[in-house]
């Protein structure tokens, strides 16, 4: 059984088909980058999925469970975790405060809070940190941040979309880094980036995403050589 099932699955907004009839499956224990040039509706995958959007058509089973059509709270707490490309800390509390909300409101519910949070820190590069207000964070450590707290609430998946967007090359290989040993530690990602490298040497396995449709799915080797893939990051008309 796979982790999270997606059938057929289609969101128009008015006129526009943002998600087109597209299906994968993704086993637990990997890490899976969606691609796709820039309106391809890899974030649009993300909020049907955490149940931010109502989708239009198709359906989304986590753990053979239906989650269409349930509420984000709920779907959250079957262990579906979202970092979100813009941190979004308590400023005036520290970092350890800040991942502690996520352990309090977790999946588990308040239980082993401290310990919980601590482990996140770890995973996330951030026990240094624990003490430091986050509003002394830079760019990049916040980004851990957002990690962090999205796997104090015990998430399974970790859906992160561009968690690298504007961080330098040391920022970007850190983060990877964080990914990696969230992964190692049990909790299943998927992940949303442009950084090709990045997406190369870290996934087991490519989706891309092209005006709504899914093009290629595949191991990353594979995908990188897909002449669709390329016509599609190239804009050639009439790719497939
Ligand atoms: P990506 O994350 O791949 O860059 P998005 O999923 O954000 O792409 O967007 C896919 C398409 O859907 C784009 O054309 C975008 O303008 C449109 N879109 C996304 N969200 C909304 C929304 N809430 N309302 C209307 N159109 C949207
Ligand atoms: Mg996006």
């Amino acid at each position: 059984m796979s982790l999270l099932e997606v059938e057929r699955l289609s969101k128009n907004f008015r006129g526009l088909a943002a998600i087109s009839d597209v299906s994968f499956a993704i086993e637990a224990g990997t890490i899976t980058s969606i691609i796709g040039p820039n309106g391809a509706g890899k974030s649009t995958m993300f909020n049907l999925i955490t149940g931010y959007l109502p989708l239009t058509a198709g359906e989304i089973r986590y753990r053979a469970l239906r989650i269409t059509g349930m509420a984000t709270n709920r779907i959250a707490a079957l262990g579906i975790a979202r970092a979100f490309q813009i941190a979004r800390p308590f400023r005036d509390l520290t970092v350890f405060e800040n991942v502690r909300v996520g352990a309090l409101f977790g999946k588990a519910g308040p239980r082993d809070v401290e310990a919980t949070t601590r482990r996140a820190l770890e995973l996330a590069s951030l026990a240094a940190l624990a003490e430091q207000p986050a509003s002394s964070l830079t760019v990049g450590q916040l980004r851990h941040l957002e990690v962090a707290r999205a796997i104090a609430t015990r998430a399974d998946l970790l859906l992160a979309d561009e968690p690298c967007a504007g961080l330098n090359p040391t920022e970007t290989a850190a983060m990877i880094d964080v990914l990696r040993q969230v992964r190692t530690n049990g909790v299943t990602v998927v992940l949303v980036e442009h950084d090709m490298p990045s997406v190369m040497e870290v996934s087991d396995r490519v989706l891309v995403l092209d005006a709504g449709r899914l093009i290629a799915d595949g191991p990353p080797k594979t995908v990188a050589t897909d002449p669709k893939v390329i016509a599609a990051y190239l804009g050639t008309p009439d790719a497939a």
